[in-house]
């Protein structure tokens, strides 16, 4: 049993673990914890991070700011402010910072659903048969990512947070009012930071009569590898598993939507334990991750990654490319490299693993996948395709970009052939 115990700017410094960070290091956490969301925690302080490899330890750049997260000028910027103390020049240049980082990217507004002529806010509705929801107590997590691309939601930027303001009946009659919708997924934030009673006001309704179309539960969580005592030693933890066991017993699939973005994550006796109770009440664990420059861009670590989730009964669901925001420049890779990262780490593994699908990148028309580089009447392509799609029909759909062995998202992509991609002219 460990209490949580969160460590931010304003507590860090307590931290014994810190006499192995260089002052330089620890200089950069104080500037760029200004602008970018900075929290951690006791498990992951204690059983996650190797002390002996900093600043490079996975983990620590998971959840550290570190110096190059921003660019020299910004950080030199945020430097001089904080020594001139100038509070207020201080906030507005952090605030225009922020606002320049690309707080909500993909497009992720305009997925807002409407009933009765009220916005919805707090749930999206981009695919057919899947639902979103943001519960409004959800929005936080047990530690922050430092390549978070919900950052806005821990970042005081009001205006740009999504969460569901409205009241839950009327996100409950858009369900209903909505037979094509087989999945609800809840995420955040992270949903199980909510007690065990406010999880249940949002999941319970979804069982009752009038919700036989709502087929899946999801529940997106980074728990199980930045606090897992969540699901074994916490006050509510049981409570938890009993609502985990009457959404399977209604007749629906439960599955917990696992985030773990290195093997380590998979390898202490806690989080064996919570993911040996959570499936013991007949939900299904699925993972999904990013992949990272200087945190997982190794393809041994997908392959142990993968292995690992199999061995301990999760399925490998996505990879993901990091979108465009935040400290993008720090962690992006180039789509090539995330194909070949992919490819390597996908051959190392049996047909068991390779329910994993990637390199995708989440972007306003879909989720595309990159399937590779090959040449097609002379020219140098990637061959890509849609996972996902704004339209349903354009699912499983190949098409072609114009090779370019530096673009890392899509927006920098050209078609290989024609004018227009098939998908920009609906
Ligand atoms: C990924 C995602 C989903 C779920 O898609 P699946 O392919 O069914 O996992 C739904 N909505 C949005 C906005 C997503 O990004
Ligand atoms: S767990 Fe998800 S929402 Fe939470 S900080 Fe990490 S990336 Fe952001």
């Amino acid at each position: 049993m460990l209490h949580y115990k969160s460590y931010t700017l304003q507590n860090y410094k307590n931290l014994s673990r810190l006499s192995s960070v260089s002052n330089e290091d620890i200089e950069a956490i104080e500037i760029v914890g200004r602008v970018l969301p900075f929290k951690t925690n006791n498990y992951v302080v204690e059983q996650l991070i190797d002390w002996n490899n900093i600043p490079d330890d996975p983990v620590f750049t998971l959840s550290f700011p570190r110096k190059e997260m921003l660019y020299p000028e910004q950080y030199n910027h945020v430097k001089n402010l904080i020594d001139k103390c100038d509070k207020s020049a201080l906030a507005g240049y952090v605030n225009k910072l922020r606002m320049s980082l690309n707080p909500n990217p993909s497009g992720q507004k305009h997925n807002i659903p409407e009933i009765d002529g009220i916005k919805l806010d707090g749930m999206q509705h981009k695919y057919r048969e899947t639902v979103l929801l943001f519960p409004k107590q959800g929005q936080n997590c047990f530690a922050f990512c430092s390549f978070c691309f919900r950052w806005p939601q821990f970042s005081n930027m009001e205006d740009l947070k999504f969460s569901m303001r409205k009241d839950l009946k009327l996100y409950l009659k858009y369900i209903r009012l909505h037979p094509e919708i087989t999945d609800v997924l809840f995420t955040g934030g992270d949903p199980v930071t909510m007690s065990c009673k406010i999880l249940e006001d949002y999941v319970e309704p979804l069982l009752a009569p009038g919700m036989e179309h709502v087929r899946t539960i999801r529940i997106g969580t980074k728990s199980l590898s930045y606090w897992p005592y969540r699901y074994t030693t916490d006050k509510d933890a049981d409570n938890i598993m009993r609502l985990f066991e009457k959404i399977v017993k209604s007749g629906k699939h439960l599955s917990v939507m696992a985030h773990f973005n290195h093997s380590v994550e998979l390898s202490t006796d806690e989080v064996k334990k919570a993911i040996n109770r959570i499936r013991s009440t007949g939900a299904q664990i699925r993972t999904q991750s990013p992949v990272l420059r200087h945190v997982n861009d190794n393809p041994d670590v997908w392959a142990a990654m993968w292995q690992k989730q199999v061995e301990l009964g999760c399925a490998p669901y996505y990879m993901f490319v990091a979108r465009e925001t935040g400290a993008k420049h720090f962690f992006e890779l180039p789509l090539e490299k995330c194909q070949e990262i992919f490819r390597n780490a996908y051959q190392q593994v049996s047909g068991i693993a390779r329910t994993a699908r990637g390199p995708i990148m989440s972007c306003y028309f879909g989720k595309i996948q990159t399937l590779g580089v090959e040449e097609i009447a002379g020219k140098k392509v990637f061959v890509m395709r849609f996972i996902q799609g704004r339209n349903p029909d354009w699912v499983v759909r190949p098409f072609f970009a114009e090779y370019d062995p530096n673009a890392t998202w899509i927006t920098q992509l050209k078609p290989a052939f024609g004018d227009k991609f098939f998908f920009e002219s609906y």
